[in-house]
């Protein structure tokens, strides 16, 4: 029977000739940022919830550090951000001396040296024939190993949701041998709404609500144009509610001339200044309540973290819903609403995962997974062929039906 299907295909595909250019591969994925995995289940989702239900539907663990540019990368090349390099949202690198990069920082972000330790699927798209396009996906500013998508924005965060779906469907538009097949979206109004007022908030679920209207605007165009995506729907990270009753304050511990704080707040990583690494280790590797310090090198295994040249030499991870800062940071700043960068096991930083399409089987329900499977998941229902990663197809394949 099976045989006889692939015959009829065969022959279909001769037959039509040239329709099968209709048939070639259209995948968007989508994040989220910040958007928890039980966001779904406050009833204030109807597109998602439909798009889940007629899909399959997940939550994926983000990798560690659960910040937003590691978990990015991450999504796109199913690395562990060990290993394709972007290690924190702020860093420093011995082989680009003098420069800080920093997400709010263009020229740090469109410098290539950045990123190129890895290969984000957009390239890997456009290398093997498949057109590629994002919106703010982060990496998508700069040509990595000299390619970039063919379509892309450089970022603003005034641009609408409602605007961003638009300049998707503007690329749809196109004529078929200009139009993306790859498309990458990306949406952050959850996060700052999530880190501002905590992830139980009516401002967050405000975000939340106008977040998934912007899907439902994206299902309706796609509708009204006859296309059928294969929609990946996902987030870099949860959210952590936190409390100015839960501060650890670094001070206590260590004189601020002893090391420079690159990070602070869910983790706070220190490059100890000349000559004081003893003193700098002394103060931070015994026990603490709230708060657990390393050496690089001597973070536990299932974090994946540790190797990268640009991980600074002491790292403290604090206890969920805790920040590590300073009484100086707490004045200027207080701490209130929500953070991420935890334990990627802890069920608030999971991350929601729906994927639906012609690819996607129906009503498949989904363990929670480790978000470098989310890569060969992406790569096979775009039928390209990915990198080596540490994704594995497995962890997703019973949602595909291709
Ligand atoms: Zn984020």
């Amino acid at each position: 029977m099976r045989h006889l299907i692939l015959r009829l295909a065969a022959v279909l595909w001769l037959i039509a000739g040239p329709a099968a250019a209709a048939d070639k591969p259209l995948v968007i994925l989508v994040s989220m940022d910040g958007f928890r995995a039980d966001y779904l289940d406050r009833g204030i989702t109807p597109n998602l919830s439909r798009l889940a239900a007629a899909g399959a539907r997940g939550a994926v663990r983000p990798s560690f550090p659960s910040k937003t540019y590691p978990n990015h990368y991450t999504l796109v090349t199913g690395l562990r951000p060990d290993r394709h390099g972007l290690v924190d949202n702020v860093m420093i690198d011995p082989l680009i001396p003098g420069v800080t990069f920093g997400l709010g920082d263009r020229s740090t972000v469109k410098d290539p040296r950045w990123w190129d330790d890895a290969t984000p699927l957009w390239v890997t798209a456009e290398r093997q024939g498949v057109r590629s396009a994002s919106v703010f996906w982060p990496g998508s500013e700069t040509a990595i190993q000299g390619a970039q998508p063919t379509y892309w924005l450089t970022f603003d965060q005034t641009m609408s949701a409602e605007a961003r779906v638009d300049q998707v469907l503007a690329w749809l538009d196109l004529p078929a041998d200009r139009r993306p097949g790859f498309i990458s979206l990306y949406f952050d109004e959850t996060d700052t709404a999530g880190h501002h007022d905590g992830p139980d908030s009516a401002a967050l679920n405000a975000a939340v609500a106008h977040t998934d209207a912007a899907l439902g605007r994206l299902v309706a165009g796609l509708k009204a144009r006859g296309l059928a995506a294969d929609l990946v729907i996902t987030a870099d990270h949860g959210m952590a509610a936190v409390s100015p009753r839960r501060a650890i304050y670094v001070e206590d511990l260590l004189p601020a001339e002893a090391g420079r704080r690159l990070a602070m707040g869910a983790f706070m990583t220190v490059v100890p200044a000349p000559g004081r690494a003893a003193e700098v280790e002394q103060a931070l590797l015994g026990p603490h309540e709230h708060m657990t310090c390393w050496r690089k090198g001597e973070i536990p295994a299932r974090f994946h973290f540790g190797t990268h040249r640009r991980i600074p030499p002491i790292f403290c991870l604090a206890q969920t819903g805790w920040e590590i800062t300073t009484r100086a940071a707490v004045a200027k700043t207080p701490i209130e609403g929500g953070a991420h960068g935890y334990d990627p096991q802890e069920p608030e930083m999971a991350a929601v995962f729906v994927a639906q399409g012609p690819h996607i089987r129906r009503g498949v329900r989904l363990p929670t997974v480790d978000n470098v499977d989310v890569y060969p998941f992406v790569a096979r229902l775009l039928g390209v062929r990915p990198e080596a990663s540490d994704g594995r197809l497995s962890g997703l394949r019973r949602a595909l039906d291709r």
